[in-house]
């Protein structure tokens, strides 16, 4: 009989561990992609801003603003002059 309570605890201690040990695992993979996907996220978080003219969205630093509005590159150079009409 105690043979047999020496094995259940030895499995439930195994059992115990191994779910223990899976956990750590897991829970190492989901934080190693976490900062990396933030550093990208941080990156990609500037501010986006729509052509006043064919309301691309292009982030800040990229769009011109010209007249108190955003351009795009494209159409800074038209100013929004045309009545819409041009198209590339
Ligand atoms: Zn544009």
């Amino acid at each position: 009989m105690a043979r047999w309570l020496v094995v259940l605890v030895l499995m439930g201690g195994v059992v115990w561990w191994v779910r223990r040990w899976w956990r750590q695992r897991e829970r190492r993979w989901a934080e190693i992609p976490r900062p990396q996907r933030e550093g990208e996220m941080g990156e990609k978080r500037e501010q986006l801003v729509a052509c006043n003219y064919c309301g691309v969205l292009l982030p800040a630093s990229e769009a011109v603003r010209n007249r108190g509005k955003t351009w795009c590159r494209e159409h800074v150079a038209s100013g929004g002059e045309g009545s819409g009409q041009r198209e590339e």
